[in-house]
Order: C-alpha cells, then structure tokens, then sequence
C-alpha cells in the first residue's frame, strides 16, 4: 500500500483533483500529467477521441489502475493510499461491464447490499422498473442493452457521491437512452451527486453536464462551465448594405471582425444586444447571434485535427 499523504490543499472540497496524473504503458503515454479539478454537485462531461486517455483516467479516478506518476484525490481520498474508501463511495459504470454470467439483478442487489452501506434496495427495484428489467434473468440471457442498465442501477443504487460512467449509454436505444439519461438525472437532482460521464455523443453531454473536459493525446486541453464556453463563442454574423462602420473592429464587445466582403462575423464579448442594436442603426441586411452546441465547441476549440470526439 502507498504512502498516506495529506490531500492537496483544495482537494477535500472537489469531488476530483488530479496533480500531474499520468499513466504510460510502455512507450505509449495514456494520461500525461493531466491537472484538473472537478467541483463538487457538478455533471461533466469527458470527451475526446479514442485513445485520448478518457478511460484510463476513470480508471485510475475508481483504483484499477495505478498511477505511473502524479496523485489524484477522489472525495478528498487518495486514490491509491485510500481506494478502498475511494470505492465504496463511488459508484463506477466501465466501458465493459464486468457483471458475471451467472447472476441475476436479485443476486446482485444481495451482493451489492453488503457491500456498500448507503445501498438502498427501493432505488434499485424502481430503477429496474424504470427500465422493465426482470430481475430474475441472469446477465448471461441479457443484451448488451440490458447489462448497460443493469450496471447503471447497481451503480445509482449504491447512493454513492461521485458517479464515473465510461460512455454509459453505447449500445443503448433512443428510447432507452433517455430514460438512462433521466436516471443520472434524477441522481443528481434527488441526491446532489457529482457525474463525470465519458461519452462520444454530444448532444447527450450537452443535454445532461453543466461542464465539460476535452481530452486529446492524454491531456485535458480545456476544461469550463458549458454555459460560459458557449457564451464565449458566440458570434454575430452582419451583412452591411453599404460600407461597414470604419471603426466596427474598436466597438465596446467587439473582439475580432472576420470580413468577407460585406459579410462579417464578429467575435464578441459582454452585452450582445447592445451591440446588436447598435449594428441595426446601420440597416443591415442581415443581423444575427450565431449560437454554438458542443459539437461546433469541439472542433473549434479541443478538436484541432478534425477527428470525431
Ligand atoms: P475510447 O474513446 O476509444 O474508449 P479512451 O479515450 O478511453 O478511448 P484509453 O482507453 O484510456 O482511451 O486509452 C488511451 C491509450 O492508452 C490508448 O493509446 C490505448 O491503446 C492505451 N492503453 C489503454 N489501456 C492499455 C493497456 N492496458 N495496455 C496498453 N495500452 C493501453
């Protein structure tokens, strides 16, 4: 067992803090020395593409892997010195579930029971309900579907403070999708549980995380409050009838003015109406708020090269 060490100033009041948290395997670097805090209470999202290091880091986050350098603490815990009490106060989805065969949810819920004190048999039932889960048909007899559900039940039943999902809903269908959705949801609104949520699809990140992490080549290149993300890349696209205002690029909020011809995108900052009606005094043809989702968020700003997250 490692070395008990005190908690990184800061770190008993996040739900994670990672210090130059590294993982290599051989010549491949996994995770590279990656700095980040996840607040308490919040859902976040981590996405990047494959290979980026998103599992491994959940991994080292939950205890089944060992760090190769830096620390982490999970619940102001040390994720090594202390990954015992890392997990039974964390509920862990893997991107492989690791139910075994033979068992039932009923085997499960008797074995999760004992396992975790803050286990509560209502929730399971109800989220098994939610999803018509029997839980009399052992895992071996179910879709990949339906051991995603299963999993994330157990996971949500053990009332834990912090959920690590590794792309919790792969596999799933729409319908079942959203209600998986609703059960993290419903987490966190009934329980105040901090998420962290490895996904490639981004419309389900932006429906369900107030923040998200971007990870590429095993580094978080950025990390923010979605709201404030979205709010910086907001853009107005004018298009001028006659000659644009000499000055448009010195306006109070006017970061950057692309032009294309009489077309112009400006990158904004502050009060956008206000510079909205200050652009309509010139009769353009065109005035509008380019609003961002975070998929046009990924490439433009974690996704340099093009790849899908
Ligand atoms: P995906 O979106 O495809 O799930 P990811 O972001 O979760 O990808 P990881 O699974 O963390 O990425 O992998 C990061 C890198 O570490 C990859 O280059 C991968 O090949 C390597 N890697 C992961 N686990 C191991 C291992 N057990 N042994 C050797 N290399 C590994």
């Amino acid at each position: 067992m490692a070395d008990r060490q005190p908690p990184l100033e800061g770190a008993t009041e996040a739900a994670i803090v990672c210090q130059g948290l590294t993982k290599r395997y051989g010549a491949t670097v996994a995770v590279d020395g990656i700095d980040w805090i996840v607040p308490k209470g919040s859902v976040t999202g981590l996405v990047g593409p494959n290979g980026a290091g998103k599992s491994t880091t959940l991994k080292m986050l939950i205890g089944l892997v060992r760090p190769t350098a830096g620390r982490a603490w999970v619940l102001g815990r040390d994720v090594t010195a202390e990954s015992l009490d890392v997990r039974v106060r964390t509920g862990y989805m893997p991107e492989e579930d690791s139910l075994l065969r033979w068992m039932t949810a009923e085997d499960a819920l008797a074995f999760s029971r004992l396992l975790y004190p803050t286990w509560s048999d209502a929730l399971f039932r109800e989220t098994l309900d939610l999803f018509g889960l029997s839980p009399k048909v052992p895992v071996s007899k179910m879709s990949k579907g339906m051991r995603r559900q299963l999993a994330l039940a157990l996971a949500v039943a053990q009332r834990p403070e912090l959920l690590l999902l590794d792309e919790p809903t792969s596999g799933l269908d729409p319908e079942r999708r959203r209600d998986f959705l609703n059960v993290i949801l419903k987490s966190v609104a009934r329980e105040g549980v901090t998420v962290v949520m490895s996904s490639h699809q981004l419309h389900e990140v932006e429906r369900v995380a107030d923040r998200v992490a971007f990870m590429r080549a095993g580094r978080i290149v950025l990390e923010s409050d979605l709201d404030a993300l979205k709010e910086a890349a907001r853009r107005i696209r004018v298009v001028f009838q006659g000659e644009p205002p000499p000055d448009l690029a010195q306006w109070e909020g006017v970061v950057r003015v692309e032009a294309d011809g009489r077309s112009h995108v400006l990158q904004v900052s502050g009060d956008v109406d206000a510079l909205i009606a200050r652009l309509k005094a010139y009769n353009p043809f065109v005035v509008e708020v380019v609003e961002h989702n975070l998929e046009d968020l990924y490439f433009e700003t974690g996704g340099k090269g093009g790849t899908r997250p």
